[in-house]
């Protein structure tokens, strides 16, 4: 046994909602913005067996061809293990980079190895980004919803998001239009756009191609950096790919990538396609930050992009993600009560669904896990409060009759909602 208590046996909170930390008056102003997010809060109950989860974004690893992944990984260390568990440098390993540059080519752009940041999850990439970009206070605009872990990281940076609404072809350029016009006439500074084109997480929308060069041409006139979140890009149900905002504008867009749906997420690679100078001063911050990304996972990465059929896999990942949406998307056509409407994702993980008037969806999560289903409220995936009548449903993880099951159990807890 641990001879100390765990951190779980000291509530940081009392009964009376009182703060109990005693390094309270100690953080850095900065610290205040780092609050559990509704998706952490909730990790513990839905993870219960009996619970269908609709809540976590976990990627299905369970197609990955784990005994040739290990035969390559036991001689890359056998062959390799000097250059492998020693420290590399900030930019990332240089066959990797190359190698990034070809996965990227799949959605149009064509990147310079040097141009490259490898990251630790494009998580990492997103915390340096706002770091080298964001002050305290400047603006950084998102769609309207927007994920949760870079809502964490612009807090953390104390950058303010302003939302840009959306409709079913995605972020609405007009909208875009008037966030600018409005932070101009209150003369504040818009640091970038930060936006997920494809099969978006959480709302599972994909931006309309005829309207990515207006989105990008609207933020050049304005000044304002575009930052390209594209870790769902390669997972259309049909194979079918978007031509990346970077592919269309390299000097005004930062994009980042991600293995963690097309490989592994545990592995953490990811990285940052940056113009030169901002390359530059993110290779700096990561260096403060990591010194380098983990070697050995990154040669990982290298050798499975070399030795084994990884378009194939990534079919095989569309395959498994495409059953579990029609699942959930037939699950709700049969089962959700009059009101309901829900987007119909073509790649990616998520649906994203709006409840009719009197539901507050964060009020109604406890029932519904007591009902053994577990979503996430939208709540979460604003910074401004909005979203207390929509819900993210994440079809990626269970198999596809427990989808089903945990859309008949939410539909019960619906009903009974809309009859109190
Ligand atoms: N961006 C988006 C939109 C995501 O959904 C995620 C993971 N859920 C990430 C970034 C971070 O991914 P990773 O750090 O695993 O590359």
């Amino acid at each position: 046994m641990h001879s100390e208590e765990s951190p779980e046996s000291h509530p940081l909170t009392s009964s009376a909602g009182q703060n109990l930390d005693p390094h309270l008056r100690r953080y850095a102003a900065r610290a205040a913005g780092m609050t559990a997010s509704e998706v952490r809060a909730l990790f513990a109950v839905a993870s219960r067996p009996e619970v269908v989860s609709l809540a976590g974004g976990m990627p299905n690893l369970a197609a990955l061809p784990l005994d040739s992944i290990a035969s390559e990984v036991a001689s890359l260390i056998a062959r390799e293990g000097m250059v492998a568990l020693q420290y590399g440098s900030a930019h990332g390993v240089p066959a990797l980079r190359e190698q990034i540059c070809d996965v990227m080519a799949l959605e149009g752009i064509s990147g310079h190895p040097d141009d490259i940041v490898v990251t630790v999850g494009s998580q990492m990439a997103l915390d340096l980004v706002t770091r080298i970009f964001c002050d305290p206070g400047d603006i950084v605009l998102a769609e309207g919803p927007s994920y949760v872990g870079a809502l964490g990281t612009f807090a953390a940076y104390q950058a303010n998001v302003v939302h840009v609404e959306m409709d079913d072809d995605g972020l609405i350029p007009e909208a875009l239009r008037q966030a600018l016009s409005v932070a101009e006439s209150r003369g504040q500074r818009v640091k970038f756009l930060y936006t997920i084109p494809n099969f978006h997480n959480p709302a599972g929308i994909t931006l309309a191609v005829s309207r990515r060069a207006e989105i990008l041409e609207i933020c050049r006139r304005a000044g304002v950096l575009v930052v390209e979140d594209n870790p769902y890009g390669l997972l259309g149900f049909d194979g079918q790919t978007y031509p990346a905002l970077r592919s269309m504008d390299p000097d005004n867009v930062v994009y980042l990538g991600s293995f963690s749906k097309t490989f592994a997420s545990g592995l953490r690679v990811g990285w940052a396609l940056a113009p030169h100078a901002v390359r530059e001063k993110l290779v700096l911050a990561a260096e403060a930050t990591t010194l380098c990304p983990p070697t050995l996972n990154q040669l990982i990465v290298s050798r499975y992009l070399e030795t084994h059929d990884w378009q194939g896999q990534i079919k095989s990942f569309q395959q498994t993600y495409r059953e579990r949406r029609d699942a959930l998307l037939s699950g709700l056509e049969q089962h959700m009560p009059a009101g309901c409407t829900w987007t119909k994702p073509d790649g990616g993980f998520f649906v994203w669904m709006t409840t009719p008037e009197g539901i507050d969806t964060k009020a109604m999560l406890p029932r519904a896990v007591t009902a053994r289903v577990a979503y996430v409220s939208g709540t979460g995936f604003y910074g401004d409060g909005f979203g207390s009548r929509q819900m993210r449903l994440s079809f990626c993880y269970p198999t596809p009759e427990r989808i089903k099951e945990g859309i008949r159990r939410l539909a019960v807890v619906l009903e009974q909602e809309l009859e109190l």
